[in-house]
């Protein structure tokens, strides 16, 4: 069976639905596949204990409803995965979103037809959608990474996978629970396990950094206040860097005394989360600032770790602040004083196999009931690139990715005419806040169709010099800063055999928006736009 449709969203995540929502609003047929059986993109699939969000609440929510954002409350500065789960379900039935959403609907192939200028995309269960315009929303963060040790099968206790959370409740109650993986799944589920299990043992591989959430719950007065002139918020963080309302001190880190600096972090420490890499503006841009803030961090992580062996462990000292990915957490460093609570070191130790006991590193062997691989996903391609997505003349995403993501804006690929992708790679996506960024990007995409509508334009493809140019742009910007010399997933680093390059645009989202509206104002400049009218292209 073909339905034929305006729009097909591949992703009902954050950006997905939203992007239903806005092209429903213009009056366009529009559909969502899902792959699974359950609306929240990753916050439906990571529901590990301590999940919970490093944006604030009031920043990591829709913008698009006035009346959503009065309605809601907020209990908590960074809310928990099951109260974000609660507030996406919430808006599906607030705004009638489900009856367009099939789940259970995995994509296998997309096709460009040429000719009519449509995407006909196939499904596993043997459905087939005819859409003048593809948005893929499939998230940077959804194909979590399949770790395996030899031995694996052997193991007598159950294995979980953080980014695939069981829905039966785990208990860890008198349990041994080994978690594998020190990043931010790893780290948010550290202290909720140790208080739970009889004993948790960490595995680390790299040590990293990590800032305190400084979560507490919202007052009245707070909800009242940020509901007063919400949109002063919004704007705020619309033109902050990285969408999280914080305004770099604009001063280099080393150009203001040590007592000044001090003082600044420490206010930033116990108040701003994730938005400490944003006191001074050059910390991720110039080493020696960043030294600064590395070694403050460092100071305070000794702080908090009483045994000293277990302290030099958890310090990190191989790379600069924030060019990995850093953690905002609620108790991490001290949980490893409690008694039940081990740290081991697979760096210089690594994890030989699984036994049917536990785990064996090169040096011991650890028994284990629960272990629980908390490392990570092929971020930003992996989820992109799992489908066959296949352009004009035969032309595949992935060999055309194949040295790495290419696109015009990170929103458009030249070959795949009428195929949009929300907050991926080359667009500032999860140097952001997220949720910010993919609401930016499907305004500026419904303003385009709308243009297309009024222009009876049927085709919209990135040009091929545009598409090199903001590649360029895109590697520039990224060679301005730190990120560039540290191995992470931002550089493609976290899977063997995967292009290292630089993937999300390091410019900001108040420079991106920019861009966008820039390239909108020009009439698309950098787009061909085909005017070729075809009956039922929208
Ligand atoms: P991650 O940051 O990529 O961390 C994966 C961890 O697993 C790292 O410590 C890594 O070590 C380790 N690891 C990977 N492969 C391994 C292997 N084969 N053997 C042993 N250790 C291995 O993944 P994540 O913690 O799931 O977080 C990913 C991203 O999701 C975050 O950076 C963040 O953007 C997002 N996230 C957000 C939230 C939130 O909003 N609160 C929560 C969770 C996740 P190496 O470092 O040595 O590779």
């Amino acid at each position: 069976m073909t339905t034929m449709i305006d729009v097909l969203v591949i992703g009902a995540g954050f950006a997905g639905l939203r992007a239903l929502h806005g092209c429903r609003e213009m009056g366009l047929s529009t559909s969502v596949v899902e792959a699974g059986d359950g609306i929240g993109g990753v916050w439906y699939y990571n529901q590990y204990p301590g999940a919970r969000c490093d944006v604030e609440s009031f920043d990591y929510s829709y913008r698009f409803s006035p009346e959503l954002e009065q309605e809601w409350r907020w209990s908590e500065r960074y809310a928990t995965q099951p109260e974000i789960l609660k507030y996406i379900n919430h808006v599906a039935d607030r705004f009638d979103l489900r009856r367009d959403v099939y789940l259970n609907t995995r994509v296998v192939r997309a096709e460009y037809d040429d000719g009519a200028m449509r995407w006909i995309v196939d499904c596993e269960d043997g459905r087939q959608w005819n859409a003048g315009r593809l948005i893929l929303a499939m998230g940077q963060l959804s194909a979590p990474k399949q770790t395996t040790y030899p031995g694996q099968e052997t193991f007598a206790g159950r294995i979980i996978y953080s980014a695939q959370w069981p829905k039966d409740k785990i208990d860890f109650t008198g349990k041994r629970v080994a978690i594998i993986g020190t990043g931010s799944s790893g780290v948010q589920m550290t202290p909720v396990i140790a208080r739970q299990a009889a004993q948790l043992t960490v595995f680390q591989r790299t040590a990293n950094y990590s800032i305190p959430a400084a979560n507490a719950p919202v007052s009245d007065a707070e909800d009242r206040m940020v509901k007063t002139d919400y949109r002063a918020r919004r704007e705020a963080a619309r033109n902050s860097p990285s969408g999280l309302g914080f305004v770099p001190d604009p001063r280099s880190a080393i150009d203001v005394s040590a007592e000044e600096r001090e003082a600044a972090y420490s206010a930033a420490w116990n108040r701003l989360g994730f938005g400490f890499a944003l006191t001074f503006r050059d910390i991720l841009l110039n080493q020696q600032s960043n030294d600064t803030a590395s070694d403050f961090i460092r100071r305070r992580i000794a702080e908090q770790v009483e045994d000293p062996v277990i302290r030099d462990l958890l310090t990190p000292r191989d790379f600069p602040f924030g060019t990995r990915r850093p953690s905002v957490d609620s108790g991490y460093f001290a949980t490893f004083n409690r008694p039940n609570v081990k740290l081991v070191d697979i760096s210089t130790a690594p994890i030989t196999a699984f036994t049917p006991d536990g785990i064996q590193t090169r040096d011991a062997e650890y028994p284990f009931d629960i272990i629980i691989y908390a490392t990570g996903f092929d971020a930003f391609t992996g989820s992109l690139l799992k489908p066959d997505i296949i352009g004009r003349d035969g032309v595949q995403l992935r060999d055309k990715w194949s040295a790495g993501p290419i696109s015009f804006l990170g929103l458009a690929v030249q070959s795949f005419p009428n195929m949009f992708i929300i907050v991926g790679p080359g667009s500032p996506s999860l140097l952001s806040n997220v949720l910010l960024s993919s609401e930016e990007q499907i305004d500026w995409l419904t303003a385009l169709f709308e243009h297309c509508r009024q222009n009876a334009i049927g085709e919209v493809e990135a040009s091929a010099e545009a598409e090199q140019d903001w590649v360029e742009h895109v590697n520039a910007r990224a060679q301005e800063t730190l990120y560039v010399k540290t191995p992470s997933y931002y550089m493609g680093a976290e899977m063997p055999g995967k292009p290292q390059v630089f993937m999300p645009y390091s410019g900001g989202v108040r420079g991106y928006r920019r861009i966008l509206e820039k390239t909108a104002a020009s009439g698309y400049e950098g787009f061909t736009l085909n005017k070729r009218a075809v009956q039922g292209v929208p």
